[in-house]
């Protein structure tokens, strides 16, 4: 098989890009291992109150991607070639590594093995009777996703005791202080129980308090932390460009240094700013103009980072807002993903 483009990952940056190439009249094949795609935002709400969202979060490929597609997982990558798991090769002229990244130890998440759209929903569905079932539930992380699960499960399970426990003294390290306060506040507000400085350890025996030994006390833990880049295809033709983190390390316009014919974007790319959906898709838009700049042998503008921005729902109705110059917590605003958890507007998006 033989490609002008080949897009590695159809995630938000991938999915984007070959939507935006294929309106621009570029021909490009974009390669996924499943056949689906799933807007990440919605999946933990799925799982805590599924009435809430259905599976609209998921959609099959062949549905929306306007371009060519397959379902296969790139198992080597070459600067000509990419190995197929179906033990097809392709051959491009250039080729973009959108293969994000895997949260292996939740995989509500990201699904680690639900390559198809039927495998995912059934998968989901068994992750909420999991959690029907508990009556204590422990989330390991103060994250992003940790913080935006313990308020899903204490909202739509008023009744169970949920602990949300933290290796730092502040939940969303990297975030402002106004806006740690105020998802903290939300929390408690729902009766979530906080612990701080607390590390717990996976050992041979399950899950344990670090410095106590004592096994984790809980019906079901919920790891919110370890993610992962998408990166073993690389491993052995192409290891030397990756950085410490094992991310592809790219140059100002998405190319990747060390190899030529390649660019990469999402979270399996250090680009300097957050790892979030919206910044691939605008990377995405980024990245196709300097795709048909190079094909045109023009110059492009450098890529410009954004700062990082990020609406977090705690619960159905709450939810705090960071924006480059405030944070707030104001109903309008946090009501825009409240209403169907962006599903809407990202396959709007996409179309
Ligand atoms: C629970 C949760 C909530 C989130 N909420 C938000 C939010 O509200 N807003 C926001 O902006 N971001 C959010 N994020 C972050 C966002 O999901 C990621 O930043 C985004 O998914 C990155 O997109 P991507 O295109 O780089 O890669 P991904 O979305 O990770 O997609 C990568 C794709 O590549 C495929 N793939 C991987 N390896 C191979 C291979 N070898 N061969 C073929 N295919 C391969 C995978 O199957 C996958 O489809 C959230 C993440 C999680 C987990």
């Amino acid at each position: 098989m033989k490609t002008d483009i080949l897009i590695i990952g159809g995630g938000f940056g991938g999915a984007k890009l070959a939507q935006f190439l294929h309106k621009a009249g570029v021909q490009s094949l974009l390669v996924d291992a499943k056949d689906y795609f799933e807007v990440t935002f919605a999946t933990l709400r799925n799982v805590a109150a599924p009435e809430k969202t259905g599976d609209a979060a998921r959609k099959y490929y062949k549905d929306f991607i306007h371009g060519d597609f397959i379902q296969a997982r790139v198992t080597n990558l070459t600067e000509e070639t990419a190995s197929l798991d179906n033990g097809d090769t392709i051959a491009f002229k250039q080729a973009v590594i959108a293969s994000g990244s895997s949260y292996s130890h939740l995989p509500m998440a990201k699904s680690v093995t639900s390559l198809s759209l039927t495998d995912r929903n059934a998968e989901m569905a068994r992750e909420h009777d999991k959690l029907a079932k508990a009556n204590k539930v422990l989330i390991i992380g103060g994250g992003i996703v940790g913080v935006e699960l313990a308020g899903e499960v204490a909202d739509a399970h008023p009744h169970k005791t949920v602990v949300l426990a933290h290796n730092t003294q502040t939940l969303l390290d990297n975030f402002k202080p106004k806006a740690q306060r105020v998802a903290t506040e939300q929390l408690k507000n729902l009766g979530v129980q906080i612990e701080y400085n607390r590390h717990y350890q996976q050992t041979d025996d399950g899950i344990i308090d670090k410095h106590t030994g004592e096994p984790m006390d809980a019906d079901l833990v919920y790891l919110c932390v370890g993610t992962q880049p998408n990166n073993q295809f690389l491993k052995p033709h192409l290891a030397h460009i990756l950085n410490d983190q094992g991310m592809v390390n790219v140059d100002n316009n998405l190319r990747v240094i060390g190899a030529t014919n390649l660019y990469a974007l999402g979270d399996i790319a250090d680009v300097g700013e957050g790892k979030l959906g919206y910044l691939a898709g605008g990377q995405a838009q980024y990245l196709a103009k300097q795709i048909i700049a190079d094909q045109q042998v023009k110059n492009n503008k450098a890529y410009k980072r954004n700062p990082l921005m990020a609406l977090i729902p705690t619960g159905q109705t709450t939810g705090v807002v960071q924006l480059p110059f405030a944070v707030t917590s104001m109903k309008f605003m946090v009501n825009m993903k409240q209403k169907d958890l962006f599903i809407s507007k990202i396959y709007k998006e996409m179309r």
